[in-house]
């Protein structure tokens, strides 16, 4: 039997050291910074979205391996998808590092996928915000919002 939690923190590291879709979009119309005081987080989100469909997303910025695990998953999935996923998985994704989810239970919204590796997270309540910094990042991107976001 392998172990998930080993397997879990090897997929972390993984993307950790490697982040995929680090760099800029240069005619990205969708940005937005992000900031985790707490762990001293520190990213900027870049998106192109067109008719309602994110065709590319990626980051840059420096910060702890769960946060750039986190914002380079985040942009495996969420490109090819629309507004509108993309929200819901924001959503799930939240719910999952915040409430949990029940054995069972039975949750509304788009898999996660890969995503659960981060399930592990929410044990850790300081690493929660690294691991939904991402994530805040990109829905204000989302909005166009001007102000930085931060986790405090
Ligand atoms: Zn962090």
């Amino acid at each position: 039997m392998p172990n998930l939690r080993e397997l879990y923190q090897e997929v972390i590291l993984d993307h950790g050291k490697k982040p995929r879709n680090f760099r800029k979009i240069e005619d990205a119309n969708r940005h937005a910074r992000g900031h985790n005081p707490l762990c001293g987080d520190k990213l900027s989100l870049y998106a192109k979205v067109e008719d309602g469909i994110v065709k590319d997303i990626s980051f840059l910025g420096s910060g702890c391996a769960i946060s750039t695990a986190s914002a380079s998953m985040m942009t495996q999935i969420l490109k090819g998808k629309t507004e509108a996923e993309a929200e819901a998985l924001f959503n799930r994704f939240h719910h999952l590092l915040t409430e949990g989810e029940k054995e069972g239970e039975v949750v509304e919204g788009p898999e996660l996928g890969k995503l659960d590796v981060f399930t592990g997270v929410r044990e850790f309540p300081v690493r929660v915000k690294c691991a939904t910094l991402p994530w805040h990042t990109m829905h204000a991107a989302l909005l166009n919002e001007e102000q930085p976001v931060s986790t405090e």
